[in-house]
């Protein structure tokens, strides 16, 4: 969710600010802009939409050297030319990834002291308070300092002050930020995937630290004080940003996911050494917080701990958790799962759980993220960079680490999936998306653990393909739900379990008497009747991988609904990589 990124050096950094605003983009964003200093004076070029249109607006003959950028992603007014970043106020124009929650008690105070507004935004809030402190005190320090007992809420900021040309001001709460550094330039920017291709040194801004960055130099503050901050090296290789002739990001990352899995796969088992996993099982009770699809990995997670560990499970929203009653005891594990690692429910969850003494295991896919530097242990899934706002491999990888954790201390040994992978890849999904495209509802029907991958198999089609689905818990639909099925309705169902295939063949049943259109996602070890279906994506058996194998073949389906739909697959509309706000 938005992209900050500044730039200061020997090189155009105009330039340099729309390659990184470009490297931002997975994250999700409905406005782009950038400001920079030309000829001693800040120029704004902004507006609604996307990068390659802003680029036409901007003038190549422009080469300065220092320049603040920003991808939006509209939560306070509308995406519109007037509310996207950078806003100016006064002396001050900056980028704002975060919420100001208290932004009308402020602008209510600055309106008293003859401030106007343009915009519906927080952040123009935000600019002008800063703007109001910095005329008082002349120290943008002290204003940074103070504002930190005045806003309430997130920000990551990064500031530009007329007349001071060779400076940008950075601060952070809650919002990640991270500052590149190389001898003659300075990159700051909202993940590493901005900066990567200019330096591998890099330092994460910790809340409330303050920065003044210039070209040579940068000082970093925190409580007043100059502080000393460790320079890390990126070592890992991020692969370039690029589609290597797949049509979709998306595309690319459901066929990486043979390889990511099966190497996971080979690691643990072919070297032994499932036991360098942490060891679960001394918990009494866990915890799996998440938001999204991150959510429906713990659930399939649920399903294993609580089969082979036999200790309680509970799933929680990241989102709800942070303000429900709680259970939680010293001791309890709570594990915590991010692609990003900077998901604010997240954070906030992680956060509680160590204040209440809980061990805290993060699996995330982001190096040095919040989540990951915040938790006491840290499974890094290795998924390499994940740009389609719909998580494939993440999701999968997510979830094959939860199985191998409830398998820890077991003499279990699982092969290589890559034959049934290829199976799952090489249907063809055109032919039974027919009946779906045109269609404005879908249900997804499964028990137990095929009801937890059904809710993520409609997650996805509905992320992409903007198609109204629901997902029941097959023995409920008859509860209330059954009611809007009707003639051509199209289900999907799922039916990986054994022990359980029989009662959902009997809900299948029930749907299909009233005249549903029924595509079964079922394991090939179990009978099905023909005559209960319309469509069967058969899914090679597998003792524990059938959640993956099985999650595969509805990313696909869901992917090519969308793409006979001519929707933006890649960037579905609203929706936002890293979700970095509550
Ligand atoms: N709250 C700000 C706005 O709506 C910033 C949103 C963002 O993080 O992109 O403009």
């Amino acid at each position: 969710m938005c992209g900050i990124i500044g730039y200061v050096g020997k090189n155009n950094a105009l330039k340099a600010l729309i390659n990184g605003l470009k490297a931002l983009e997975y994250r999700g964003y409905d406005s782009v802009g950038v400001a920079y200093f030309l000829n001693d004076k800040i120029k704004i070029i902004k507006d609604k939409g996307r990068i390659n249109e802003l680029e036409n607006n901007i003038d190549i003959n422009d080469l300065p050297n220092i320049g603040i950028g920003h991808t939006r992603w509209a939560t306070h007014g509308v995406p519109n030319k007037i509310n996207a970043h950078p806003h100016s106020v006064g002396n001050i124009t900056l980028v704002h990834n975060g919420i100001i929650e208290n932004y009308l008690e402020l602008k209510e105070e600055l309106i008293k002291h003859d401030y106007n507004f343009k915009s519906d935004t927080d952040t123009e809030v935000a600019c002008a308070y800063i703007d109001y402190l910095y005329k008082n005190n002349n120290d943008m320090l002290k204003t940074l300092h103070e504002i930190q007992n005045i806003f309430i809420g997130s920000y990551a900021l990064c500031i530009l002050i007329n007349n001071d040309f060779n400076n940008i001001y950075i601060t952070k709460k809650g919002s990640p930020l991270i500052l590149g550094i190389n001898t003659d330039e300075k990159i700051i920017a909202s993940d590493i995937s901005a900066i990567i291709s200019y330096t591998k040194n890099y330092i994460i801004l910790e809340d409330n630290d303050i920065g003044i960055i210039n070209r040579d130099n940068y000082k970093i503050y925190n409580n007043n004080k100059l502080i000393n901050k460790e320079i890390l090296t990126f070592d890992k290789n991020i692969d370039s940003i690029s589609k290597d002739g797949y049509d979709h990001f998306m595309l690319k990352e459901i066929y990486e996911e043979n390889e990511l899995i099966n190497n996971t796969l080979n690691h643990y088992f072919n070297n032994n050494l499932l036991s360098s996993l942490p060891d679960i099982s001394k918990y009494k009770s866990i915890y799996i917080v998440g938001c999204g699809s991150a959510y429906n990995t713990g659930l399939v997670g649920k399903y294993y701990i609580e089969k082979y560990l036999n200790i309680p499970v509970y799933v929680e929203l990241a989102s709800e958790f942070r303000y429900k009653k709680l259970f939680i005891k010293e001791n309890d594990l709570v594990i915590a799962i991010s692609q990003s690692g900077e998901t604010a429910d997240t954070i906030e969850a992680v956060k509680i759980a160590k204040e209440r003494n809980a061990k805290v295991l993060g699996i995330i896919n982001t190096y040095q993220s919040t989540i990951a530097r915040l938790s006491d242990e840290v499974i890094y899934i290795n998924a390499g960079i994940e740009v389609a706002v719909a998580t494939t491999k993440a999701y999968s990888l997510q979830v094959l680490y939860l199985i191998l954790l409830a398998l820890r201390n077991s003499n279990i040994v699982i092969n290589n999936i890559d034959k049934e992978i290829n199976t799952i890849y090489n249907y063809d999904y055109k032919k039974y998306i027919k009946h779906l495209v045109n269609t404005e509802h879908i249900f997804f029907i499964g028990r137990g653990i095929d009801y937890y991958l059904s809710v993520e198999g409609c997650l996805k089609l509905k992320e992409i393909s903007y198609i109204h689905a629901e997902s029941y818990a097959a023995g409920e639909l008859k509860h209330g739900t059954i009611s809007l099925i009707d003639k051509g309705t199209p289900v999907i169902a799922i039916i990986t379990d054994n022990d359980i295939a029989k009662k959902t063949i009997s809900n299948i049943k029930e749907v299909k008497a009233r005249g549903a259109h029924v595509i079964i996602v079922a394991s090939d070890n179990i009978n099905i009747d023909k005559e209960i279906y319309d469509e069967i994506i058969s899914i090679p058996y597998n003792k524990y991988l059938l959640p993956i194998l099985s999650i595969i073949s509805m990313q696909l389906l869901s992917y090519y609904v969308a793409k006979e739909k001519k929707c933006d697959i890649d960037k579905p509309r609203n929706l936002a990589k890293s979700v970095t706000v509550e």
